[in-house]
């Protein structure tokens, strides 16, 4: 019933104590182990529910865990090649969910940038040229970096896609195809994703089946 007995290994153990969460919400009690297992999940959760943390730990963890710390670019490099993208509707979510990757990520050398529209792309491109784990981002403004090339899909490991509902009310679907087609056909389990929503209508139902593999439902 707390954090320091789920297996998220030492670094985000260090952080989440730091951070001062102690006792996991709901959603994240019961999402969190599915995603540790490698299972996609399909998690309907509402805002104010501790839903970030809830796909950003395992994320955090699994990058520790798996990818190990990748080679650094000698020199800066044109193009990002995250290993982790987490989508969101708004320019304010993203910029709330990096700066909780951020804090979750402290000391582990893992690098975050995130990248939404209605800002200048310039300080977006220098945070992107440093090299890129987890990648935040709104997206339209992520079309338009795949399109620059200045952002690469191929090694995504680990997809997240928040608020799919309110993303699809703005009209997000077409940019949201066209980015899980750049991710291209893994061998299986070899990518997860996990799709919040605070509703479950048919549209949402289509992206699942659509995007996840034999996933797990999830309501709190
Ligand atoms: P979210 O639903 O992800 O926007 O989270 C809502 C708020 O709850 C945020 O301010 C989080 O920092 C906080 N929070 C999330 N999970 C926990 C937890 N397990 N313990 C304490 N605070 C939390």
């Amino acid at each position: 019933n707390t954090f320091a007995e789920i297996d998220l290994g030492d670094a985000l153990n260090e952080n989440i104590k730091r951070c001062k969460y102690v006792k996991p919400t709901p959603v994240q009690r019961y999402a969190i182990p599915i995603s540790l297992a490698g299972r996609d999940l399909m998690a309907c959760a509402q805002t104010g529910s501790g839903k970030t943390a809830a796909f950003c730990f395992p994320i955090i963890s699994g990058i520790i865990r798996h990818c190990g710390l990748r080679q650094r670019p000698a020199r800066k490099a044109r193009i990002a090649n995250p290993v982790a993208l987490i989508l969101s509707p708004t320019r304010e979510l993203s910029s709330q969910i990096h700066d909780e990757v951020k804090k979750f990520s402290y000391l582990t050398g893992i690098k975050v940038a995130v990248a939404y529209g209605g800002a200048p792309m310039y300080q977006q491109l220098r945070d992107l040229e440093k090299g890129v784990d987890i990648l935040v981002a709104t997206p339209g403004r992520l079309v338009d970096l795949i399109e620059r090339a200045r952002v690469a899909l191929q090694e995504i490991k680990y997809l997240a896609l928040d608020e799919a509902d309110r993303m699809l009310d703005m009209g997000f679907e077409p940019q949201i195809r066209k980015i899980v087609e750049q991710l291209g056909m893994p061998p299986p389990g070899m990518r997860q994703t996990m799709l919040f929503s605070a509703t479950f209508p048919s549209e949402i139902q289509r992206l699942a089946s659509d995007f996840l593999s034999n996933y797990i439902f999830l309501a709190v």
